[in-house]
């Protein structure tokens, strides 16, 4: 742009006539060249007007740039004297004129509206003076400008040179406000300003908020241009690698990928809609770039699919004979399990696949070998062996998986299980079966019950696969300690085997054959072995128990301390003997015998069932001056507590027959405990021994400390039946008593008990409280001996 050379009218000359020219969205300032597009009647004759005379029109910017034929009102009264350098008439009837502006003017009069505006205008001179404040504020407002022209990409580059050479404060102003992107009402007030150092401050402070917009226009756009420069980079790196690949005849790995899992799922024999699921999956993935997360979900999810076994089958051992002897061989006793295992294999041999699988379910304490029985069935059956817990699931998605859309979701506890099978009819033990709980996260038995009910598992549901997995080929086996927590729907899909525990002479058997063979190839001692002496006193001095898992610790301790002893070349023993045990397992832990030393009043013993077995459990009843309050200690269930009630007002209703004074009761306080008393105890088979330990302490007749009693009593005195007999007995026997009092009801279970036990202890079957009482507790001391019970009198 060319500097202007002030063609101003003389000074003294105040007033002039011009002919208007309105523009709507520009002001002119002077020094400013600028084209400008004239359309409107009014205007084209104003500039034809001009180009009449001197080329000189006053041009003024409307107030409303809406308005197409304003007038003086809507006109504002300031305006700038420009002269037109170039006129150009276009072929649609407008003009385009180059005007420069020359001076600032304020309207004085319209003389005439007609066809155009004529007005009478007072030129504006500038006072120029220059001060050292002048000069301070020009530096600093070009400095402003120059940063200004160098961030923003709108501003010409000779814009700031045109700003330099402006030769006073008043013409810098008018130079930066016309390159300045400034709205109509802005550049009207500077125009308006007269006083050019006031101009100048005023546009100083526009100058610096535009600086500011302009930085952080820059900052972020070159943040965008740094994102879009690395990912430039990235995606040329990437081509580049990928045409020297192809030179090289190397595969790209993201193809070679693709590739691979299409091969996959072609080789996994997935059923066709499991198959067009996974085809689907693959397309998406095609589809997807690279880079995005959701890749790797569905990856994932493909390899799911491929890794599940899907038709594979294992063939099943067609020889049933072998599968009953192979049973046999690596288990002692447990004939109820094998049998059934046999007779389903027969079965399935003459039936085929129409059979279905039993379902299992193995009930018995730690360690009386349903984990491993399980393995060997397996084993003998030919199949592949799959085993998880259940233990403290509580959140059905545990079975079930979760949905895809969960972030890591993964499947279910079955068929994570199901993938390590790597078959689809493996034998699948589903551990703790007794220990799912439920709560606000779903119930997991409900799934259970579906992968185990042979109508809905073969099209079983988890949530992350979201296609149907056939379970039916599966051979369910569950465990479980206990069978009373088990959920009645759970119990009634299942077939109930029962792992009573051993009796010694049983375990003593598995030790022989089983656990000391094992244990003496596993630490590489041929020669070692053990007395029938020295398997006794483990069995019943260190390992206190109903299956044999503490016993083969034990043995495996022993063999572990003879091999380190080989090793060191000291000398070995060959034969372990009673004498021996200390030596490698320390002092007894358990005292053979629980038996108390004393026959004693108030103190009775019970044989009760637990998840560990059977075990024994002391009854102790002690009175104290009271009021005939029932005090129950020891952590006893609301079953327990309830007997404990139903003992106590037995023995109150029968007080006479009994020999007590009814008078007792009321001055009394009564106290049951049952130790240990950190152990819960629950369940209504102490009945017998409670009302034994309450009539023993109120009649003050000792009970004989080596008989054992279980049983539910009534309020009549009448002796149910109760659950877990074998149990029972055999804790009895281990805890060395010598008589136990039964239910009647419960004669017929004694058939399950080994004969060496039957042989040892005496069995009496009772039906009423009153044949227990005779057997159980010692004849009333002697008259004289007899006092009124206080506190503490628990002993004879
Ligand atoms: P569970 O699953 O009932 O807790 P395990 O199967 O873990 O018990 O058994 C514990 C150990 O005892 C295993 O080493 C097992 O081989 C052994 N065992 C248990 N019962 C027998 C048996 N009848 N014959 C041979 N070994 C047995």
């Amino acid at each position: 742009m060319e500097l202007v050379d002030n063609r101003v009218p003389d000074e003294g000359d105040d007033v002039d006539e011009y002919p208007l020219l309105a523009v709507r969205d520009a002001v002119v300032f002077p020094h400013m060249m600028i084209p400008l597009f004239v359309g409107r009647d009014r205007s084209l004759r104003a500039v034809d007007e001009a180009l009449e005379d001197d080329h000189c029109l006053i041009i003024v910017t409307q107030k409303e740039p809406e308005i197409r034929d304003p007038s003086p009102e809507d006109l504002y009264n300031v305006g700038t004297i420009a002269s037109i350098a170039r006129t150009l008439r276009m072929p649609d009837g407008t003009t385009s004129i180059l005007v420069e502006g020359l001076q600032r003017a304020e309207i004085v009069e319209y003389t005439q509206t007609h066809g155009f505006y004529q007005v009478k205008v007072s030129p504006i001179y500038e006072e120029v003076q220059e001060q050292p404040l002048t000069e301070a504020l020009m530096r600093a407002a070009l400095a402003l400008f120059e940063k200004c022209v160098q961030l923003s990409r709108s501003l010409p580059d000779d814009a700031f040179v045109t700003a330099m050479n402006a030769e006073d404060s008043g013409w810098l102003a008018d130079v930066i406000a016309s390159h300045l992107n400034l709205d109509v009402d802005e550049r009207q007030e500077i125009l308006e300003t007269l006083d050019p150092i006031v101009r100048l401050q005023k546009l100083s402070v526009l100058l610096a908020k535009e600086l500011d917009v302009l930085e952080l226009e820059d900052q972020i756009q070159s943040q965008v241009q740094e994102e879009v420069d690395k990912s430039q980079r990235e995606f040329v790196l990437r081509e580049q690698m990928r045409i020297i690949q192809n030179e090289l005849g190397e595969m790209d790995p993201l193809m070679a990928e693709k590739n691979e899992l299409r091969d996959k799922i072609a080789e996994a024999k997935m059923p066709a809609e499991v198959r067009e699921k996974a085809e689907k999956e693959l397309s998406r993935l095609d589809a997807m770039a690279p880079m995005s997360p959701e890749t790797g979900v569905i990856r994932t999810y493909l390899d799911w699919l491929i890794d599940l076994p899907w038709t594979q089958e294992t063939k099943d051992n067609p020889d049933v004979a072998k599968v009953a002897r192979l049973l046999d061989k690596e288990h002692y006793g447990l004939p109820k399990a094998k049998e059934r295992i046999v007779e389903y294999m027969a079965v399935r041999k003459l039936a085929g696949d129409r059979m279905r699988s039993p379902i299992l379910c193995f009930v018995g304490p730690p360690g009386t070998g349903k984990t491993s029985l399980g393995r060997s069935i397996a084993k003998a059956m030919g199949r592949n062996f799959v085993r998880v817990s259940l233990g403290g699931i509580r959140d059905e998605a545990e079975i079930r998986g979760h949905r895809r859309t969960y972030i890591g979701a993964l499947p279910g506890r079955i068929l994570q299980t199901m993938r390590r099978a790597k078959s689809i009819n493996p034998v699948f033990m589903l551990d703790e079966i007794d220990k799912v709980g439920a709560d606000f996260r779903g119930d997991p038995s409900a799934a259970l019950l579906e992968v185990l009910d042979p109508e809905q598992n073969h099209a079983f549901s988890d949530h992350y696969l979201d296609v149907d997995y056939d379970l039916s080929k599966v051979m369910f086996i569950t465990t479980a300690n206990i069978l009373d927590p088990v959920p009645a729907a759970l119990e009634d899909r299942m077939e109930v085997i029962e792992f009573p525990g051993y009796a010694e002479l049983e375990k003593v058997e598995i030790a022989k054959r089983f656990l000391i063979p094992r244990q003496r190839d596993e630490h590489g001692l041929r020669g070692l072995r053990f007395s029938d002496q020295a398997l006794r006193k483990i069995i019943r001095e260190y390992s206190y128990e109903a299956g044999v898992r503490n016993l083969e610790r034990e043995i495996a301790t022993i063999c572990r301390k003879v091999a380190r002893a080989v090793a060191e070349g000291k000398r070995a023993p060959r034969l372990i003997t009673p004498q021996s045990l200390y030596k490698y397992l320390g002092p007894p832990q358990y005292s053979y015998g629980l038996i108390e030393d004393n026959d004693e009043v108030g103190l009775a013993t019970g044989i009760a069932w637990t998840a560990a077995g059977g075990d024994t459990m002391s009854v102790e009843v002690t009175l104290m001056d009271g009021k005939g309050n029932l005090i129950l200690t020891g952590q006893l269930g609301d079953v327990m507590q309830e007997s404990a009630q139903a003992a106590l007002s037995y023995t109150r209703s029968h007080a006479t027959d009994l020999g007590i004074r009814k008078k007792q009761f009321d001055k009394l306080d009564i106290h049951i405990h049952v130790p240990e008393g950190a152990i819960p105890k629950d369940g209504p088979s102490a009945g017998v021994t409670i009302a034994t330990a309450l009539v023993s302490a109120l009649s003050r007749r000792p009970v004989h400390r080596e008989i054992g009693m279980t049983g539910e009593i009534t309020l009549r005195g009448r002796i149910l039946g109760i659950g877990g007999l074998k149990e029972k007995v055999l804790a009895a026997h281990r805890a060395g008593l010598k008589k136990v009092l039964i239910p009647k009801k419960n004669e017929k279970d004694l058939d399950d008990i080994p004969r060496r036990v039957r042989k040892d202890l005496e069995f009496v079957f009772v039906e009423r409280m009153d044949e227990v009482l005779p057997v159980a507790l010692m004849p009333s001391p002697p008259a004289s001996r007899r006092k009124r019970p206080s506190s503490g009198a628990t002993t004879s």
